[in-house]
């Protein structure tokens, strides 16, 4: 197709170009038109000498505008759009396609507009620059996170998404099946165990942009359903490798994306789990030096967590039922090796291989060295109240571990809430394409929706109409 990009008109004076885009705004003055046009690349004046376009054209009308590029006059430059040193003298308009009045502004930052219709109709929000941007920006970050560790060995592999259970301390979304009547996947809430059988099976380092799913109430700083992390592992690692890594990682990778930024601490400070909670009150600190200052990045690992916390009745974990304890990170977390004695005598008292990595006061990220030895994962299992049936579930990572086990750890940093931050976002929502509301309800699909009759008999499921939402 024949056609210049908006940027690029810029350098094309004295030129006839195409350029296609959207009417951004149109205005009138005496006899002539005056049309912003928009594409992804930015924005450009164009001129219809004629006035005719005036009639036929309105916001958010798709153009193809055929045109001469001419210089502005110095006194007529805008220095707020990159092509403000030109405009294009329109030779001819065609409209492909009108469009119905947009139901919000799409030039402004949106943020005062109504949540729901900004999902409803994400694919006009996503218009906005400020969305554009962020879209924009969470493809570079991951396209850099790739080729970094690309360039230091690390493999991407796809894990399943119908799954089993991997308990990560919230509920699981399940899935019924068709073929196995009365059984149901579940979502995965994390590649854990896929990640740690890559261990086994020799891959040495894994990592995957990968999508979890997690059935847990939301707040400002965790989405309700989906989610993404960087998921990774590897083999013959101590603590030590993984804390490295990562950090190297993000300290490039805010150097070569966000130049603007600056970290309050270089190399990152490793705080002690019950230090923080006695100095701060919170395991995820907010360690900036000046909290106004927008351009602030204050990373911090957290260390020396302990293994288990006393489990109370309302703590949701997984099918632990009675029992005391519950795993602090998750139950494949290691235990301090000088701390094995206590796991019989003080579970309590037992320090894991766990780290957290805190940015700003958000945990942006955790992970930990992992079991490896069968004996003690069972024991862990046992501690945490896990009956016959339960540990059955975990059965085949057991199995796996009989097999000839490399030690292995990992990490896995929470990418929407790394970009929230980065682009000083309120909410994850504004930097996920298709967020979900707090209600559950998806963006312009509107899921979840009724299965029809037929659906239903197929998976042999019959639904209660009781009005009551289970606890
Ligand atoms: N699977 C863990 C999580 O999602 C991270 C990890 O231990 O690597 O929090």
């Amino acid at each position: 197709m024949n056609r210049t990009a908006i940027k690029d008109t810029v350098n094309k004076v004295g030129e006839t170009v195409t350029v296609y885009g959207w009417v951004n705004a149109i205005r009138k003055h005496g006899k002539i038109a005056f049309l912003d046009l928009r594409d992804r690349s930015g924005l450009v004046q164009a001129v219809d000498l004629t006035g005719e376009a005036f009639k036929k054209i309105g916001n958010e009308y798709v153009l193809k505008v055929v045109g001469l590029i001419k210089s502005r006059p110095e006194k007529m430059i805008n220095p707020k759009i990159v092509t403000g040193t030109i405009e294009i003298e329109i030779k001819d308009i065609e409209v492909i396609s009108t469009s119905l009045e947009s139901p919000f502004p799409l030039d402004t930052d949106g943020y005062d507009i109504n949540e729901e219709s900004r999902i409803k109709y994400r694919y006009l929000d996503l218009r906005r620059p400020r969305m554009l941007k962020n879209m924009l920006i969470r493809s570079e970050v991951t396209s850099f996170i790739r080729n970094f560790l690309k360039d230091r060995g690390f493999i991407e592999v796809e894990t399943p998404i119908l799954t089993k259970t991997t308990p990560e301390g919230a509920r699981d979304f399940i899935v019924p099946s068709r073929l196995q009547p009365g059984k149901f996947y579940a979502l995965p809430q994390s590649p854990q165990q896929y990640k740690q059988l890559l261990m086994v099976a020799g891959l040495e380092k894994y990592f995957q942009i990968a999508r979890c799913f997690r059935d847990e109430d939301p707040r400002h700083d965790r989405a309700y359903g989906e989610f993404t992390q960087l998921d990774l592992e590897m083999s013959y690692v101590e603590q030590e490798d993984i804390l490295n890594l990562t950090e190297e990682l993000f300290t490039t990778l805010v150097e070569k994306l966000f130049p603007e930024k600056h970290l309050a601490q270089k190399p990152w400070p490793r705080l002690k789990y019950h230090e923080v909670i006695k100095k701060y009150g919170s395991d995820k600190p907010d360690l900036r030096k000046n909290k106004e200052d927008k351009n602030e990045l204050a990373f911090a690992w957290i260390l020396n967590f302990p293994l288990f916390t006393e489990q109370s009745e309302k703590d949701y974990f997984h099918g632990s039922g009675k029992a005391k304890f519950a795993p602090s990170h998750h139950m494949f977390t290691a235990p301090n090796p000088d701390d094995i004695a206590l796991l019989d005598k003080d579970p309590l008292k037992v320090r894991g291989l766990q780290h957290d990595l805190v940015l700003n006061g958000y945990e942006v990220g955790g992970g930990s060295i992992r079991i490896h030895d069968p004996k003690i994962q069972e024991k862990v299992f046992e501690l945490i109240g896990f009956n016959k049936e339960q540990k059955a579930q975990f059965e085949h990572l057991l199995t796996a571990f009989k097999y000839g086990v490399p030690p292995h750890g990992g990490i896995a940093p929470g990418i929407d809430r790394l970009l929230m931050v980065l682009l000083n976002e309120p909410s994850l929502r504004e930097v996920m394409a298709y967020p979900t509301l707090s209600s559950g309800q998806t963006s312009v699909l509107n899921a979840p929706s009724e299965a029809t009759p037929e659906q239903l008999a197929e998976l042999h499921i019959q639904v209660s109409r009781s009005k009551k939402p289970a606890k």
